[in-house]
């Protein structure tokens, strides 16, 4: 039997620690991000009139999720979907399975979509999903139960013109699947474009597995211009090798740099000299993770933070970088592969000591681009090559940070406060246009 669903999560401080939601001192994800709107008001000009737009989500579906498990017993389990803004186009983002996720992540999570869509200027608002669910705990048929019985409730509000869900942690191309079959049979008819992130074979675009590691990539190799750094011969340090950070490693490895350090959740390993990436690919996929790859020294987490490189890209969880390792990075820029992997403490740190940060909302945009191009696919049923993708993923990932770095350099602001206003920008010009209804 699962555990129960609606346990809130409770800090790591203690069994005794508030969970983070009541705690006044842990502002959590969404009070982070009011803070983050927060900054970027002051640079909206008339448009911060329709500011608190984007302080409350349009929509939130908090949806009751009983499925009958293997034993013949139910459990329920508690789901969300997020709608946090639709100005410039349908609602899009992915759907978490974690036995932590909460409204207020939820929340959160969707408005940064809002701003990661709008910063590449994809035509698309922002919404995010989750159940509370630890999914190991579960056999393939009651992960396939779950699924089914989560899309038919929040298919009320989904749909390919509507809200455009996508895999997020935990989730992946066959729960997609299910998504747009049950989504499917409900509706009476096919309907690919409800969700991204399929198999190839129902839908899916090439190039989509690849494209957040390359849309990393891509910008590491636009903001290296601007700091006269050669991507050849330059020292790269990755956490976490899956998909964002494997991808990503491999792209810097073929372009000539050296991937010198690598962490992931079995540890940490480096070589001075460059690891063999390719190498090391095939030890993950053989092992499921880095420690034991021979050809390199294992090392400790402080090592890892401290390691000399001119690169650093965190591409693991979020919450990595801390006031407690942000001092330790020598790295002349950090690329943020992961999603919110940085603490606002250890932002300022690595400010302070001019360090190039440029954030997730635009570094791990590469994702939703080719989601995008895949939604565009289905629509039109007729499927571009993987070059025709990679170029148009390319060429989107340059423009955005191009329109990032002026904003940055216009106003002396980070990149991330700089990316916050040219997405808020964008989305408070729609709803200025649409005006306010009725
Ligand atoms: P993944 O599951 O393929 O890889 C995760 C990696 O993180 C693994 O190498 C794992 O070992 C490592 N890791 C886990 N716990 C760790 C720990 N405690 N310390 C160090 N390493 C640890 O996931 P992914 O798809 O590569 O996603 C990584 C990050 O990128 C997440 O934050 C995700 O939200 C973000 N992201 C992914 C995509 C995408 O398209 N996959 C898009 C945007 C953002």
């Amino acid at each position: 039997m699962a555990k129960s669903p609606t346990q809130p999560p409770t800090s790591s401080a203690g069994a005794h620690a508030l969970p983070s939601y009541l705690d006044p001192n842990h502002l959590g994800p969404w009070g982070v991000y009011l803070q983050q709107v927060d900054r970027v008001t002051p640079y909206l000009g008339p448009l911060a009139k329709w500011v608190e737009t984007l302080k409350r989500p349009k929509r939130a579906l908090i949806v009751d999720v009983p499925i009958e498990m293997d034993d013949g017993s139910v459990a329920h389990f508690e789901g969300y979907r997020v709608q946090h803004n639709t100005s410039r186009g349908p609602a899009k983002g992915g759907v978490r399975y974690h036995q932590d996720v909460t409204l207020s992540e939820v929340m959160a999570l969707s408005a940064w979509m809002s701003i990661k869509n709008a910063a590449v200027n994809v035509p698309y608002g922002g919404g995010k999903g989750g159940i509370r669910v630890d999914p190991r705990t579960l056999s393939p048929k009651e992960l396939e139960r779950l699924t089914r019985r989560y899309t038919s409730e929040i298919g009320i509000i989904i749909g390919p013109t509507k809200d455009i869900p996508a895999p997020d942690v935990n989730t992946n191309e066959k729960v997609m699947a299910w998504m747009m079959d049950t989504y499917s049979m409900n509706i009476g008819e096919t309907a690919t474009g409800v969700v991204t992130g399929k198999p190839i074979d129902v839908g899916g675009s090439l190039g989509r597995r690849e494209a957040t590691g390359r849309g990393v990539f891509t910008i590491a190799c636009e903001a290296a211009a601007r700091i006269g750094l050669s991507i050849d011969g330059a020292r790269v340090a990755v956490q976490g090798f899956g998909n964002v950070g494997g991808t990503a490693g491999k792209l810097f490895a073929d372009a000539g740099a050296l991937v010198v350090a690598v962490q992931d959740h079995t540890g940490g390993i480096a070589n001075d000299q460059g690891l063999d990436v390719p190498k090391l690919l095939e030890h993950v996929r053989a092992t499921g993770g880095v420690a034991g790859f021979k050809g390199a020294e294992p090392i400790q987490p402080a090592e890892f933070w401290g390691a000399k490189c001119d690169i650093l890209i965190p591409a693991a969880l979020e919450g990595q970088v801390t006031k407690d390792n942000a001092g330790k990075i020598q790295a002349r820029m950090m690329i943020e592969g992961a999603n919110g992997p940085t603490t606002p403490e250890a932002d300022d740190i690595l400010n302070d000591k001019g360090v190039l940060v440029v954030p997730d909302v635009i570094a791990n945009a590469g994702g939703v681009t080719v989601s995008y191009f895949e939604w565009v696919q289905d629509f039109s049923s007729f499927f571009w090559t993987e070059d025709e993708i990679n170029q148009r993923l390319v060429q989107i990932m340059k423009d955005a940070f191009a329109g990032v770095w002026q904003t940055a350099q216009q106003h002396k602001v980070s990149l991330r406060t700089a990316t916050f206003i040219v997405a808020c920008t964008r989305i408070l010009h729609a709803r200025d246009l649409r005006g306010l209804y009725p």
